[in-house]
C-alpha cells in the first residue's frame, strides 16, 4: 500500500472532522417541525378553507365563520407545541397553523 501523502492525510482529517460535527448541525425534530407552516394553498388546507389570517375572511362567503374566532382560541390548537405564533392542531397535525388563522374545523371545545 503506498504511503498516504500529506495533502491526502489533511483531506481525510477534514472529512473525519466534518463527519463528527454533522450531528451538531442537525435540527431537533421540534425545530424541523417548526419550519413547516401550513400554506393556504396546501390541498388539505383548501379542503378545510384554512386561512392564515382570519381577519381576511369575508363572512358572506364563509357563513360558518364567526367574528372573533381564530386558531388561537380554537380548542384544537396545540399551545404546548407553539413556536411563536405557530402550532399544530388536531385538524393539521403535520404542519403548523398560525394562531390568527381559521378553518372549518374551528371548535370552541
Ligand atoms: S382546527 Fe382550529 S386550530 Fe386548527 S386550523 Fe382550524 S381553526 Fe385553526
Amino acid at each position: 500500500m503506498p504511503p498516504v501523502s500529506h495533502t491526502r492525510r489533511r483531506l481525510l482529517n477534514h472529512l473525519a472532522l466534518g463527519a463528527a460535527t454533522l450531528p451538531l448541525l442537525r435540527l431537533s425534530p421540534a425545530e424541523a417541525y417548526d419550519l413547516q407552516h401550513l400554506s393556504p394553498d396546501d390541498p388539505a388546507a383548501k379542503a378545510l378553507h384554512y386561512v392564515a389570517d382570519a381577519a381576511t375572511i369575508d363572512a358572506k362567503s364563509e357563513p360558518q365563520y364567526a367574528a372573533g374566532s381564530h386558531c388561537g382560541n380554537c380548542a384544537l390548537y396545540h399551545f404546548s407545541q407553539a413556536r411563536g405564533d405557530w402550532a399544530s392542531c388536531d385538524a393539521f397535525t403535520t404542519k403548523f397553523v398560525n394562531s390568527k388563522g381559521w378553518c372549518l374545523s374551528y371548535n370552541t371545545g
